[in-house]
């Protein structure tokens, strides 16, 4: 899962990027409105962790801006930004007014600082699970079991291991059920810009799902990239 973190505060940016990189999001950090902007049209990020009190203007400009874009037409159209990317407002300005505009204008939620990062990490994995249209906290798929919360898999009721790539490519691929995502696209949600990619890392990841949670779980398309089925085989 990508999050962009929209903060001007230096240090409160590099503690969140830690504790969420530790929780295993990948993570990118832009300190103002133009530059989030720029993020947003060009990558898809699966939330925004968005300050109000930016250098160069207001979050909430951001905000509407990303409310008002053009909706994707087609599934397989990867239009940037996606205006229903859910927004989390993190701010130090918690009066009831400014967190009722806030939701009014389109945020999902709201988090006032100093805030405890367990509880903008339940807050984040409840926006995840909401966007993706589930309301159980785990993802059932044929025998497979998923539990984003706890990063946990289980096969025929059976703990299966993995490591947390695996699992980012595995929850990829399993909330996106259904649709063919390039491996550029699969790409974009394990790193951030400062990671480094090694080139053949998704087959590899892929090759290991198959391993453990069975050979048909993940399709292949060729040419185009993976997908699992909407319903398990
Ligand atoms: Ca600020």
């Amino acid at each position: 899962m990508r999050i962009l973190v929209v903060e001007d505060d230096a240090g409160i940016a590099s503690g969140l990027r830690t504790n969420l990189q530790q929780r295993g999001y990948a993570v990118d950090v832009c300190d103002g409105v133009a530059a989030a902007w720029s993020a947003l049209r060009a990558e898809r990020f699966d939330a925004v962790l968005l300050d109000l009190g930016l250098a160069d203007g207001d979050g909430s400009e951001l905000l509407q801006r990303l409310r008002l874009s053009p909706a994707a037409d087609s599934p397989l159209q990867t239009a940037l930004p996606d205006p229903a990317t859910p927004v989390l407002i993190v701010t130090a300005r918690d009066q009831v007014h400014e967190r009722i505009a806030g939701l009014d204008q389109g945020a999902d939620d709201y988090l006032a600082k100093p805030f405890d990062v367990d509880e903008l990490d339940a807050r984040l994995r409840a926006l995840l699970r909401r966007a993706a249209g589930r309301a159980s906290p785990t993802i059932r798929y044929g025998e497979i079991e998923v539990d984003p919360a706890a990063r946990t898999v289980r096969r025929q009721g059976r703990p299966v291991e993995m490591s947390p790539r695996e699992f980012s490519v595995l929850l990829v691929l399993l909330q996106a059920r259904g649709r063919v995502l390039s491996r550029a696209q699969i790409e974009e949600g394990l790193y951030s810009w400062d990671a480094a990619i090694e080139s053949n890392a998704v087959e590899v990841h892929i090759h290991h799902l198959r391993r453990k949670l069975g050979a048909t779980c993940i399709q292949t398309m060729r040419g185009v990239g993976y997908f699992m089925p909407q319903e398990s085989l």
